[in-house]
């Protein structure tokens, strides 16, 4: 094999592109890993998340995609002892759990109180008085409050550390920007970049809200398109919560290694646009002083904006190609894609290795004959 021939090449280098990278290289330490990754473009998803591992705070019904996302939290520690022993960075997770305000989800309120009791997801009603005395810091307008089981992940560390455990693995990470691919009659044979032709037996497409364009080059068309989330980062003098606060169209994520909240977040379809707008995250922060009373006080420390990339029925695509015989899918995480990551690494990697052929129907990019 020449130094450009890889037995898989993974174009993405999120959470979800070197978490494949990081699972196949631990499973098969023999096989030829490469990660290719638009350092341009590296900042709009993996970094710029909240890190909420918020299955039950996400979902309202128990379907596929739910019991996904709860397989992905249970694997969680496991996932991070792993990465961290293999990496040596750190990466700070809680399981403080998370806190949601009747006030935000008013008549749904009820339903996600039987939707949790019917489902078996650890969780405790707070009256008032309770409220005052294990969370007296939320504004007295929050009303009922119920605390789910759920984790948090410091996603940068996680990013961080898995970059770090690839490389370690040995898996081959390349600053390169893909910009089409050399095909030979239903295979894959190469991506082209600027730093020249990278060889796959297999390739692999997680390139977050860019698969699209990448697959159009393949004259595939996935409808996938990049939702903007404008966030932003305060900091106060004291930590005094590790709950993850859910106040309906706005969260607080608390970064107790920063004495950091993270704010979040818009949703917006207004395609590839970075920009950050001050009055938004301006607005962001009232709504979340609304919560979090003590906000008002604290200083800006960053503001950034990121693109989720979301299918059109905001299921992640995940699986083989029917198109072309050696082409693997990874994308569409859209709002879950940290938590998604440790178990879409697990599901991912057995496909590619051929020792799982019984894809997820809802996630198989057969769905939309990919
Ligand atoms: C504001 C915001 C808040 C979020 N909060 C949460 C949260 O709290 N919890 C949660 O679970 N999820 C959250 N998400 C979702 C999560 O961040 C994403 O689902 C996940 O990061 C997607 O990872 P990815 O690796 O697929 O994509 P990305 O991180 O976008 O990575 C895509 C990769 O593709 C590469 N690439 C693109 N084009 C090319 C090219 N031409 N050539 C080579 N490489 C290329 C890029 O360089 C990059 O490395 C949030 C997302 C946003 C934007």
């Amino acid at each position: 094999m020449g130094n450009n021939d890889f037995d898989v090449v993974v174009v993405g280098s999120g959470v979800i592109g070197h978490s494949i990278a990081f699972r196949l290289k631990r499973d098969a330490p023999r096989l030829k890993v490469a990660v290719l990754g638009d350092p341009v473009n590296s900042l709009q998803a993996s970094r710029a998340a909240a890190g909420m591992l918020a299955p039950f705070c996400e979902c309202d019904k128990a379907d596929r995609f739910f019991e996904f996302c709860r397989e992905s939290l249970n694997k969680f520690p496991a996932f991070l002892e792993e990465l961290i022993s293999v990496s040596k960075v750190p990466v700070h997770f809680s399981s403080a759990g998370a806190l949601m305000f009747a006030s935000a989800y008013r008549e749904t309120w009820k339903a996600r109180q039987t939707f949790f009791a019917d489902a078996d997801v650890p969780h405790e009603i707070w009256n008032a008085a309770t409220v005052r005395r294990r969370a007296p810091y939320l504004s007295q307008g929050c009303g009922e409050v119920m605390w789910v089981e759920e984790g948090r992940v410091n996603n940068r560390q996680m990013h961080d550390a898995l970059m770090r455990a690839s490389r370690k693995l040995g898996v081959h990470v390349l600053e390169a920007n893909v910009s089409g691919f050399i095909r030979k009659n239903s295979t894959i044979a190469s991506a082209v970049t600027d730093s020249g032709n990278i060889n796959g037996a297999r390739v692999v497409l997680a390139s977050g809200s860019w698969s699209s364009q990448l697959a159009r080059v393949l004259e595939i068309s996935v409808p996938l398109k990049p939702i903007k989330g404008q966030m932003c980062r305060v900091q106060l003098d004291a930590h005094f919560t590790d709950y993850t606060l859910h106040g309906g169209a706005t969260y607080i994520a608390p970064r107790r290694e920063e004495n950091g909240f993270v704010i979040g977040s818009t949703m917006e379809d207004r395609g590839f646009d970075p920009s950050v707008e001050d009055e938004v995250i301006d607005r962001m922060i009232d709504a979340a002083a609304e919560i979090l009373p003590c906000l008002t006080t604290a200083r800006l420390v960053e503001s950034w904006a990121g693109l989720r990339p979301a299918a059109a029925d905001l299921m992640p695509i995940m699986g083989k190609s029917r198109r072309y015989d050696n082409l693997f899918y990874s994308s569409g995480h859209y709002r879950n894609g940290i938590l998604m990551t440790p178990n879409q690494a697990d599901y991912m990697a057995d496909i590619i290795q051929g020792t799982r052929d019984d894809e997820i129907a809802e996630f198989s990019p057969s769905r939309y004959d990919l």
